[in-house]
């Protein structure tokens, strides 16, 4: 069944919710009317940040699914091998090495110190003197609230945004302390920048974390029937999307968690389909890049290169730059290099 909010429904909903929520959605919205794209000139860098959260590079074994060359064919015909431990390549528009995710720091490297180190260029999980796992609660806000990467871009002069679609009832959740707060969203909160949601979707000019919009943002199943089904999109027009939006913002993020749930889950046939969706996503993005942006993909984590263990790896994690600035990330040794880079290059 597809469910359009009609003005309606959304009338319902404002009135059903606390107005600090209603204001929040409000200013969202209108904040995205006034968002205007750069009008900029096709000699500045953009970068396009696609995240994919739990992907490290591992060994080749049965417990491995990028040892498999059909879980990722385009990409490892691109770079000319698979993601696996030690890749590593440079050319004038492509560098792929290795980058370090424990950051010094004892334990499993977690989804909120990594992604916060990788969006702020500081040590979050020596911050912290730990690794969190899961929303950036607490003191990583504060990092994020001085070192966001979209704050600072903006400090630039530049633009930002997140291109991943939002739903409502996210906004509820959080307001009645029922989710927490992702590093991303706060990123964009602390930024002042507004959300993409279902209007934005239909527009063509938002993606779902899963990009193909299969299953709504909101995981528990009440949101699942209150969301309900979208209109699905493949992943080569998600990737179309993606690199059109990037040719208007300084930068632009995507993040995709498909890849750490299928590791969590210790399902070969489950990591291998996100892979290759991942793939044609990838592809689809590169075939559409503008000439001035450069892809830019990391992760926060391994996770899916062993299904032998449900937890993270402690593997390092790819580091993967493609266009015109992609020598600029050849120093990168680990996740707190890759913000500071962007910013370099803007
Ligand atoms: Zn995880």
């Amino acid at each position: 069944m597809t469910q359009h909010v009609t003005s309606q429904q959304t009338a319902h909903l404002q009135t059903a919710h606390p107005a600090s929520v209603q204001q929040e959605i409000r200013s969202q919205r209108s904040g995205l009317s006034h968002s205007r794209p750069e009008n900029q000139s096709h000699s500045q860098s953009n970068i396009l940040l696609v995240f994919l959260d739990g992907v490290g590079l591992g060994e080749v074994n049965q417990s491995n699914p990028l040892s498999q060359p059909q879980a990722m064919p385009f990409l490892s015909d691109y770079l000319g091998q698979r993601l696996l431990k030690g890749a590593a390549l440079t050319t004038a528009n492509v560098t792929l090495k290795p980058i370090d995710a424990t950051l010094g720091v004892e334990g499993l490297p977690q989804s909120a110190s990594g992604q916060t180190t990788i969006y702020t260029g500081q040590n979050a999980a020596k911050f912290l003197g730990r690794h969190q796992s899961g929303f950036a609660n607490g003191s990583l806000r504060q990092l994020i609230d001085q070192y966001g990467l979209f704050s600072k871009a903006i400090a630039l002069n530049r633009t930002a945004t997140l291109a991943n679609a939002y739903s409502p009832e996210y906004f509820y959740a959080i307001a009645a302390r029922k989710r927490r707060y992702s590093v991303c969203t706060l990123l964009n909160l602390s930024a002042g920048l507004p959300f993409r949601m279902q209007y934005e979707y239909e527009q063509g000019e938002a993606i779902f974390w899963d990009i193909v919009g299969a299953v709504p943002p909101a995981r528990n199943a009440r949101s699942l029937k209150q969301n309900g089904a979208r209109a699905p999109i493949t992943p080569a027009v998600a990737g179309e999307r993606l690199a059109r939006l990037s040719d208007r913002y300084g930068v632009t993020l995507f993040e995709c968690y498909l890849s750490d749930y299928a590791g969590h889950a210790q399902d070969w046939n489950q990591a291998v389909a996100c892979m290759q969706r991942i793939d044609r996503f990838l592809e689809s993005v590169i075939a559409h890049l503008p000439a001035h942006v450069t892809l830019v993909i990391t992760s926060d984590h391994g996770n899916i290169e062993d299904l032998s263990t449900k937890r993270h790896t402690l593997n390092k994690v790819p580091l993967i730059a493609i266009g015109p600035q992609a020598q600029s990330f050849s120093k990168s040794k680990d996740l707190t290099s890759i913000a500071p880079q962007i910013l370099a290059v803007l």
